[in-house]
């Protein structure tokens, strides 16, 4: 039977390679991978460290940042492949998952600093939300004899305050707290997959509903928090005449752009994009006020949907995306700060583990509510 523990959110950083743009225009390298857990940012010059030494940014060198040191739960050079990430983050937190405790990954960091390619990858080399639902299911797979599962998904996007559904592609669904504190999307659709690969093709199909807006940094990158959740109850058959129920919840998230307006604002959308990345610096904001427990001071659509999925009673991992390059100075050093500040956030753990005889009838309702809601796919 799973205890309550404390946990530290899990900090990790990944650095891309640099991009053809980068290349081009000979830009300075400003992070240089130490080893697995450290960095240092903006490193004093040196010819082995920097890309296009000789074209050395005066910008970089007026800063007080220099050589700045780094240290977080792992460190993810620009030749980091998608395994590696996979097996130092979500497949850390799936046991906990799989013994009823929430949890959240989540990638976090600039536009065009990896966090799509972090979360989803591509057909070819999938990332963290495709590997996690494998792994997920050949877990489950390995303790069929024992268990009884019950599984179901949701696929949602926020933009602009606006909650909307990738798998019905219906929206704005308001969001609120039901009885027992639960955060309760009104009219989401749940999902039954018989196999990972249902939830592959479900992603790839909610994918194709996100809101795309192209900015200059990234010409497909998204402008919306796309949110993943998996819903796992399981009932332990062998701990018979009194078994256990356990349920719990994942939410895997691939965060919209945290950067200055004035990156995102290049994009040239008039009015259109300032109000967005002013929305989604506020709804940032917000999740870093969620994750140090000061979530009633503020509000947004996204930190009351992850009420219950960040900090508090949930394993949370951060991916940090940055560039290696000069060109995106202040977004990297700002994503280096926020992450180095999450490392100090602690989380009380407990497991959602309900004895079936003292909450069958709570069980029951909870069935029957997720079984009104549930869409076969
Ligand atoms: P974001 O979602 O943060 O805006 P993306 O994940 O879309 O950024 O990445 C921007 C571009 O960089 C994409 O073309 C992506 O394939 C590429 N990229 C990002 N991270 C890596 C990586 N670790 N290795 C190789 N290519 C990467
Ligand atoms: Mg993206």
């Amino acid at each position: 039977m799973p205890t309550d523990v404390c946990n530290h959110v899990k900090v990790v950083v990944r650095v891309r390679p640099f991009n053809k743009n980068e290349k081009a225009l000979d830009t300075r390298k400003v992070v240089h991978v130490v080893d697995h857990h450290m960095l240092t940012f903006d490193p004093k010059e040196n010819q082995e460290l920097s890309f296009g030494a000789h074209k050395v940014q005066t910008r970089g060198l007026r800063r007080a940042n220099k050589d700045l040191k780094f240290v977080f739960d792992n460190v993810f050079g620009e030749d980091s492949t998608q395994v590696e990430v996979f097996e130092n983050t979500t497949k850390a937190v799936l046991e906990g998952f799989m013994s009823g405790f929430n949890c959240t990954v989540f990638a976090y960091g600039a536009t065009g600093a990896g966090k799509t390619h972090t979360m989803m990858g591509s057909a070819e080399d999938p990332g963290v939300m495709y590997r996690t639902m494998r792994e997920m299911f050949t877990l489950m797979d390995q303790v069929k004899e024992e268990k009884d599962f019950d599984i179901a998904f949701s696929y949602l996007e926020v933009y602009n305050e606006q909650i909307r559904d990738l798998m019905a592609n219906v929206g704005p669904l308001a969001v609120r707290e039901d009885d027992s504190q639960k955060v309760v999307v009104q009219g989401l659709s749940l999902h039954r997959p018989t196999c990972a690969d249902d939830i592959v093709k479900a992603l790839d199909y909610g994918n194709r509903n996100r809101t795309q807006h192209p900015t200059e940094m990234n010409a497909t990158s998204s402008r919306s928090h796309a949110v993943f959740q998996i819903y796992l109850k399981q009932k332990d058959k062998t701990a018979s005449p009194n078994p256990y129920i356990w349920e719990a919840k994942m939410s895997l998230i691939d965060l919209a752009g945290l950067e200055s307006n004035a990156v995102a604002d290049q994009a040239k959308g008039p009015g259109k994009c300032q109000q967005e990345s002013a929305t989604i610096n506020r709804s940032l904001l917000t999740l870093w006020a969620v994750l140090n427990g000061l979530a009633d001071r503020r509000d947004s659509k996204l930190t009351r949907l992850l009420k219950d999925s960040l900090g508090g009673n949930c394993r949370t991992v951060m991916i940090a995306n940055v560039s290696p390059s000069s060109r995106m100075y202040d977004d990297t050093h700002n994503t280096l700060k926020y992450a180095d500040r999450a490392k100090q956030i602690k989380s009380s753990l407990k497991s959602n583990v309900l004895n079936l005889n003292s909450h069958v009838s709570q069980y029951a309702v909870i069935c029957e509510k997720q079984q009104a809601e549930i869409v076969k796919l």
